[in-house]
């Protein structure tokens, strides 16, 4: 029986009528779904016999169709908006909060983040304050790594196992920081589905983009054309090596401006 790869895929804050966004440049909106697109993904995946799976539970690789659930960044959305559309359909995701961001406007308080916990979800960390890791020295990447895991346990009561990469951006030192600080996991963001062969430090997922149509969802839920966005992130990847994160960075939001109506 061939090994069964299971996609993750990666959400960011919900949009919600009349609520402000968290950010509201371009870039960072392509990131964000409103809830009636959320939701309908959702049913789509009820309605098509899968299971929508946290980490933990995903990394038993069962046989059954499944997606893993991911929601970066710990956004107010992921318990108002988020949860009970999860609950609604019967399916767990994994929260991965940015430490520093909790309690500030728009993001989770530590008790919203305890509700979240209580109902059976569960809580991952996203660094400290969201920097682009392998950019860092070695005291600010525990800062990020180990510090984040001590205070997201201390608010919840309990051990942090899994990370994030904030911007998907990691590097080997990222990964031994974080296996020395005991996370079991660490996921980034490259398009690849994930089997028992693949290593819990590096987990791909899939960006579940504002655009996307129900129809590439399907797709993406099933693995379908990886290869191709592979292809394309791997050039962006290029790119950022060459300029630089920050410079890289500048020159998007340059081009995304130019590009919008
Ligand atoms: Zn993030």
């Amino acid at each position: 029986m061939a090994a069964s790869r299971i996609v993750f895929v990666m959400y960011h804050e919900l949009e919600l009528a009349g609520r402000k966004l968290c950010q509201s440049e371009p870039g960072y909106v392509r990131y964000i779904l409103p809830i009636e697109t959320f939701r309908s993904q959702m049913a789509w995946m009820k309605k098509s016999g899968w299971r929508g799976l946290n980490v933990g539970e995903a990394l038993r690789y069962p046989a059954e169709a499944s997606v893993c659930i991911t929601f970066d960044d710990g956004c107010e959305t992921d318990l108002v908006a988020a949860a009970p559309v999860l609950g609604e359909f019967g399916f767990n995701a994994t929260f991965y909060l940015t430490a520093g961001f909790l309690g500030t406007p728009g993001y989770l308080h530590a008790s919203q983040v305890r509700d979240l916990d209580a109902q059976g979800f569960q809580i991952g960390c996203h660094s400290m304050t969201h920097p682009y890791l392998p950019d860092l020295t070695d005291p600010e990447l525990k800062h990020e790594i180990v510090d984040a895991k001590l205070q997201i346990e201390q608010i919840v009561g309990h051990a942090i196992e899994h990370f994030s990469c904030p911007g998907g951006r990691y590097d080997q030192r990222t990964l031994r920081m974080a296996r020395h600080a005991g996370f079991a996991t660490v996921a980034n963001s490259e398009f690849y589905a994930n089997s028992s062969s693949t290593s819990p430090y590096e987990l791909g997922r899939v960006a579940i983009l504002r655009a996307l149509t129900l129809e590439q969802f399907g797709d993406a839920c099933r693995g379908r054309g990886l290869w191709k966005k592979r292809l394309q992130h791997q050039a962006r990847r290029g790119a950022q090596r060459v300029l630089g994160n920050r410079a890289y960075d500048n020159l998007r939001a340059v081009l995304m401006r130019k590009s919008r109506p």
